[in-house]
């Protein structure tokens, strides 16, 4: 089914919404459109689509301009528009849900420096099982090749002790690791992620000695 947008004619998936609704657990259908979400959200300013926009692009099965949008990128999760939806519609999780399935779908983001962010980050958690903020940092340097952007943010941070250098691990950070890494159905097997895994399994157990030997249960949260 084609649909009339500001681009013209668009073909529609009507199986997207269903998708969507399934993986972010929203009833995205119940969406009447009243713009209550758009109204609160502190970051709207800076999306191509405001987020009742988004809702409608989900509904209404048009992928590409959902799956396409910097507004799913956008989104801090802040949940304003939860608290006031009329319908009990949780937006946030709605554009976590565009997210992954862009993801997954090897769709380029329309912000890759925010899902560059997003894949350090929990890099970094299945290391240590939280961020560690200073490679966190590194990591997402790395990956978006920016070295010296933000550099002046970064000073400021690190004067505040807010960028400390030596991790701290928690307990069984290799659970969670675990739990990040878990192969989505159906995917490949992948042999050199294997092999990391098992070293990092080496490390993990190299350093659960350490911390025996030492007693330095207390370092660990
Ligand atoms: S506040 Fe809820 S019902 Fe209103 S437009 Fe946003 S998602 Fe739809
Ligand atoms: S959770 Fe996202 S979409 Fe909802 S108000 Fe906050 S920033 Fe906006």
């Amino acid at each position: 089914m084609k649909v009339m947008t500001n681009e013209g004619y668009v073909e529609t998936d009507p199986a997207f919404a269903k998708q969507v609704a399934a993986e972010s657990g929203q009833p995205v259908e119940s969406c009447y459109q009243c713009g209550k979400c758009t109204a609160g959200c502190p970051t709207a300013f800076a999306m191509d689509l405001a987020p009742s926009q988004v809702m409608r692009a989900a509904q209404a099965g048009l992928k590409d301009l959902a799956l396409g949008s910097s507004s799913i990128w956008l989104c801090a999760g802040c949940s304003t528009c939860a608290s006031r939806c009329p319908r009990d519609i949780d937006l946030c999780r709605v554009n976590k849900a565009l997210t992954a399935i862009c993801l997954r779908e090897g769709r380029k983001p329309k912000e890759p420096d925010t899902a560059a962010f997003h894949k350090s980050f929990l890099d970094s958690v299945s290391h240590w099982g939280r961020a560690h903020e200073f490679e966190l940092v590194g990591i997402l340097k790395t990956r978006t090749r920016k070295m010296f952007k933000d550099l002046d943010l970064g000073l400021a941070l690190a004067q505040h002790g807010k960028l400390s250098v030596l991790p701290e691990r928690i307990k069984d950070a290799r659970k969670i690791r675990r739990l990040l890494r878990r192969p989505a159905k159906g995917a490949r097997a992948r042999p050199v992620r294997d092999v990391v895994d098992l070293a990092e399994k080496v490390v993990d157990t190299a350093l659960d000695a350490a911390d025996k030997v030492l007693g330095k249960g207390g370092k660990r949260q």
